[in-house]
């Protein structure tokens, strides 16, 4: 996994994921098991949210857009990773 250094999202959208206890990933879609680790300690998120909650802990800048067609088409939320 690379760092987030920048996020957009728009704050309409909700993405339902599901977030790992064990390992702290976030992923989109509803999973029983981590896709990363396998732990079923999984709680189900809204994916938008935890976004934002591990930028703020990274120190990541986030910046909401709203209504943004290009986001829309990309399901609602983009990542710039850095390796
Ligand atoms: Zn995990």
């Amino acid at each position: 996994m690379g760092r987030v250094d920048r996020a957009l999202a728009n704050h309409a959208v909700k993405i339902a994921g599901t977030r790992c206890r064990t390992c702290n990933g976030v992923f989109a879609g509803h999973a029983d098991n981590c896709p990363s680790c396998g732990s079923s300690d999984v709680v189900t998120v809204d994916v938008i949210n935890e976004i934002v909650e591990l930028l703020v802990l990274s120190g990541a800048e986030m910046q909401f857009a709203e209504g943004l067609a290009e986001l829309e088409q990309i399901g609602g939320v983009a990542a710039l990773l850095r390796y």
